[in-house]
């Protein structure tokens, strides 16, 4: 693991261990100057109108799609998911972009208000500097997500990605400086200082995507200049599945939900509650959709899931499921030991809330069944996790929605998974948020909102 004494932060293939490449670590004390470079930049770049901002940044996302596959290869190779999937991050977020804009433009745009005597004009101004801190587990689309917005609403940004994936951030940042002015969009590399540095640096927003633990000392950082903050935090994420379910489908989304980009999803299935007259027929369809899930690099065909990001990461899951078994759980899919960051897809049966795997983040690609006698005890256990971000409930159509408006989770599916229609907000609640970004009301969490009144003409 890199540390800030050295000059280089060097990023390793997690499948191989090999050095794919490294970039040079900002010494925290110089972090200000960079802050203060962004300030001036505003000053030009908040002045633009939100549609101009958005022509000048549309050529990026052709630019991006046209690497796709170049730049999907090196994320591949700096973070471990199988290719296709790499490709298609890189792929999907240029493809999307110049639409994106225009639809923050939109959402940016002044509204006006009437009531009987006077006319209210709504402007969402920028906020100023913003501090972008980023991921590794989607390291080109959690940067997107923090930068975009911000930018269309004209704001600057100064952006730290994870230090376990700076190349692919970097490279991205690289792309929208082709069309960006100078000053507007600047990367910082390193770990905690860094981050620590560009919090407490003059920054007017910090938009965070990462674990409750950071979120929570960005919080108590930020407290003291009232920073805005965007917390996109970690979670627990539950599966319903009711007796009439559609149980090949429910398995399929579980088997998937628990084990892409190996498990390494803040909205990935985390915990499985399943009536108990359902549960051996879905528990036979999970083992069955579990055994397409190839454990391998993720440049090599056939590769579903690739390794975890890191040792420490491998280990917390392992020593998980070790928890689990002590205290009764079974087994009864994957779980043998593999060599260097692999971890087998693993089925859990019988767990309880007891143990640790039913109630900290896992973030590796274990599926936990738990069997439940009914719809109340399913709500009640589903509900009882400190984190709120997604969930699914799987059964039938009334009742599937009825449950899926008692979670206490922000982002729920009913008969699917939690992705919403265009224009839908990524939310958090509980401890899985605070703030949050996408569709017009995301994008307006990146603006100062002014109220302008005056007499409405006669
Ligand atoms: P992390 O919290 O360890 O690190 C995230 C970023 O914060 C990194 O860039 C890191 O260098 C930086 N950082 C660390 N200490 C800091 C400090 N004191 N001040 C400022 N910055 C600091 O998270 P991670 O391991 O990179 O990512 C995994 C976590 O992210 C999981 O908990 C996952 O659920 C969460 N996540 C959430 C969402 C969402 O949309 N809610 C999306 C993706 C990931």
């Amino acid at each position: 693991m890199p540390t800030t004494t050295t000059a280089a932060l060097d990023s390793f293939n997690p499948a191989t261990g090999e050095l794919v490449g490294s970039v040079p670590i900002t010494p925290a004390p110089e972090i200000p100057a960079i802050v203060a470079r962004a300030r001036k930049a505003l000053q030009s770049w908040g002045s633009l109108t939100a549609q101009e901002r958005a022509d000048i940044i549309r050529p990026a996302g052709k630019a991006l799609a046209d690497r796709a596959e170049e730049l999907g290869e090196l994320l591949t190779r700096e973070m471990g998911k199988p290719l296709a999937e790499g490709v298609g991050e890189c792929r999907g977020t240029g493809e999307g972009l110049s639409e994106e804009v225009d639809e923050i433009a939109r959402a940016v745009a002044p509204e006006i208000l009437e009531g009987e005597a006077v006319k209210t004009t709504l402007y969402h101004d920028p906020l100023g500097v913003c501090a972008a801190i980023t991921p590794w587990n989607f390291p080109l689309a959690m940067p997107h997500w923090m930068v975009l917005p911000s930018l269309v609403a004209g704001n600057t940004v100064v952006l730290k990605p994870s230090e376990q994936t700076p190349l692919i951030a970097q490279a991205y940042a690289d792309i929208l400086n082709e069309v960006l002015p100078e000053g507007v969009l600047q990367v910082v590399h390193g770990a905690d200082d860094q981050g620590k540095a560009l919090v407490a640096a003059d920054v007017d927003l910090i938009a965070f995507t990462g674990s409750k633990e950071v979120g929570q000392k960005i919080m108590q950082a930020a407290a003291g200049g009232l920073k805005r903050l965007i917390l996109e935090l970690g979670s627990k994420d539950p599966l319903i599945v009711l007796e009439g379910a559609d149980l090949d489908a429910a398995a399929t989304f579980a088997a998937r939900n628990s084990f892409r980009n190996c498990g390494q999803v803040c909205v990935s299935t985390e915990r499985i509650y399943v009536q108990e007259s359902v549960k051996d027929a879905f528990m036979d369809k999970l083992i069955e959709q579990s055994k397409a899930y190839t454990v391998g690099n993720g440049l090599d065909e056939g590769t579903v899931i690739g390794p975890m990001i890191d040792e420490n990461q491998k280990n917390h899951v392992v020593a998980q499921v070790q928890d689990a078994t002590r205290k009764g759980a079974r087994i009864v899919f994957g779980g043998e030991p593999r060599d260097g960051q692999f971890i087998s897809p693993t089925v859990l049966d019988d767990v309880t809330h007891e143990m640790d795997i039913m109630k900290t983040e896992t973030f590796g690609p274990v599926a936990c069944v738990m069997g439940v006698k009914d719809i109340e005890q399913a709500v009640e256990l589903a509900n009882d996790t400190e984190y709120g971000l997604g969930g699914a409930v799987f059964g039938p159509e009334d009742q599937a929605r009825a449950v899926a408006r008692r979670l206490t989770s922000a982002m729920v599916g009913v008969n699917r998974g939690l992705g919403g229609a265009p224009g839908s907000p990524w939310v958090g609640a509980k401890q899985s948020g605070y703030s949050y970004h996408s569709g017009p009301m995301g994008h307006r969490q990146f603006c100062q909102v002014r109220v302008v009144s005056e007499p409405k003409a006669e």
